[in-house]
């Protein structure tokens, strides 16, 4: 025979990612991707960090520089900055057929 008995768990709060807001023009990176994405499998990802430290085989650590930043902002204010202070920047088209 099996014998039960009550317990009580507490309720708990869990921190979960609600949105990503774009580091200069503060709007939600999610919310303008399901806008573009109307045919559901456009995509797009900015990444802009620098990660760097010490890595030994057992482990490291070190830090990391990022930010969050909207494809329209990049396409609009960081491309644009980067080419008026001489840095070229590559338009390639890509495929994974
Ligand atoms: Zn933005």
């Amino acid at each position: 025979m099996k014998v039960y008995k009550e317990t009580s768990i507490p309720a708990r709060s869990v921190r979960t990612l609600a949105a990503t807001l774009c580091d200069i023009c503060n709007e939600d990176i999610d919310a303008l991707e399901r806008e573009l994405n109307e045919s559901g499998w456009f995509s797009s990802e900015v990444e802009v960090s620098l990660k760097e430290g010490y890595f030994y085989p057992e482990g490291g650590y070190g830090h990391e520089y990022s930010v969050d930043i909207c494809r329209n902002c990049f396409l609009e204010l960081i491309v644009p900055w980067l080419r008026e202070h001489g840095v070229k920047v590559e338009k390639k088209d890509w495929d994974t057929y």
